[in-house]
């Protein structure tokens, strides 16, 4: 039995491989390797993709969200809510430059926050008097964008900073805008296995605004002013690598055709699954960059329709299986179980299945097959 790969990169490189090759032997013939011209030339792409005025290629998703908080001058004393159910790194950045999470949580059908729960967080925040609410970090979890129409008036309520962290969302859409066009700020993410992904770590931030671009590319060069030894703020290092630049050039070349191949995919999934599983739900008017197809049981449980999978082959995950709450780094911010009971049924139940625009056709029959059963 053939074991199926949850998300295939060998498959898109064996596609992309003379045009890579060909990038990256240019940039190891220039020796640019730091800030070299095709780290430009993938910004401008970046850029006129999502239809932000500004895109800055910085070291990883990770990065993008410090560093948008760092621009908004972010710190002590301030509060910035975010989604229960996420990665680790939507709510990190918020500790790491000294303020102070407040999880909120989310809508059970898109696994993203919750726009009336945020209010009510805000509003709680505030009679505590304790912490300033300065922002909101958004989620567009596993490819969707969050309801950003509802959020923003909830950020311009209150006077708050809306920060996008588009990291699983490059390529989708609500309306007529993309990812990486919501809120003041948006932060993506070019780790290998999101929709867009280089061979390395990588990261983009994004916005429309002219002077916040210039501080952003001040901070991911130490803070420079005139150039790097002239450095006017306390920043730090975190630049796209040219040659990842290079390799994200190509990608971008095929980048919508593979949404259009994982978002057939994710269609097909939907119509064949949804006796078993409660199946993605992608409101009117959003496309989703389906980072990952993730199910819940509607009977059975996750262990045993994993356990399923496994013996026939095919690899499924979880994410993720902890909420940001319970996570014990988080444990002086005194979380506690039955906290945000969405986000913790949720990480109780879901899985992802394999999907990946180059899948082919009887690995995904052996999915819905096993499924099926
Ligand atoms: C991957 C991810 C990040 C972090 O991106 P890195 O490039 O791995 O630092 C942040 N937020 C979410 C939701 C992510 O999935």
């Amino acid at each position: 039995m053939e074991i199926m790969q949850f998300i295939d990169l060998k498959r898109q490189y064996e596609h992309l491989q003379p045009a890579i090759e060909r990038r990256i032997n240019n940039v190891l013939e220039h020796g640019k390797f730091i800030l070299g011209p095709e780290v430009r030339e993938l910004e401008t792409a970046l850029a006129e993709f999502c239809g932000a005025r500004h895109a800055i290629g910085v070291g990883n998703g990770t990065d993008a969200l410090q560093l948008a908080l760092m621009a908004e001058g972010v710190g002590p004393g301030d509060a910035v809510f975010t989604s229960a159910f996420s990665f680790f790194a939507s709510a990190e950045v918020i500790s790491l430059v000294g303020a102070t999470p407040v999880f909120v949580d989310i809508e059970e059908d898109t696994y993203n926050i919750c726009p009336k729960a945020l209010g009510e967080a805000i509003e709680s925040v505030s009679r505590a008097g304790e912490l300033r609410p300065r922002g909101i970090i958004a989620v567009d979890l596993f490819g969707l964008p969050a309801n950003y129409t509802a959020i923003e008036a909830v950020a311009d309520r209150f006077d708050l900073v809306l920060i996008e962290d588009a990291a699983q969302s490059f390529g989708a859409l609500c309306g007529d805008r993309k990812a990486g066009q919501f809120g003041k700020i948006a932060a993506t993410s070019f780790f290998p296995a999101k929709p867009l992904g280089c061979y390395g770590d990588g990261g983009a931030v994004f916005t429309d605004d002219d002077e916040l671009a210039e501080r952003i590319r001040s901070l991911r060069v130490h803070g420079k002013g005139a150039d790097k030894y002239d450095n006017v703020r306390i920043g730090t290092n975190s630049r796209l690598d040219t040659l990842q630049a290079a390799i994200l050039l190509e990608k971008m070349a095929v980048f919508a055709g593979e949404l259009d191949a994982r978002e057939r995919l994710a269609n097909q999934y939907s119509a064949l699954l949804g006796q078993n599983f409660h199946v993605p739900v992608v409101p009117e008017g959003y496309r989703s960059a389906w980072a990952q197809y993730t199910v819940r049981p509607r009977h059975g449980t996750r262990q045993s329709w994993q356990e399923k999978l496994a013996s026939d082959g095919i690899p499924s995950a979880i994410y993720y299986g902890k909420p940001l709450h319970l996570q014990p780094a988080f444990a002086d911010l005194g979380g506690k179980t039955g906290q945000y009971p969405v986000a913790e049924s949720c990480s109780e139940s879901v899985f992802s299945l394999p999907m990946h625009p180059y899948m082919a056709p009887e690995e995904f029959d052996r999915v819905v097959k096993a499924l099926q059963a």
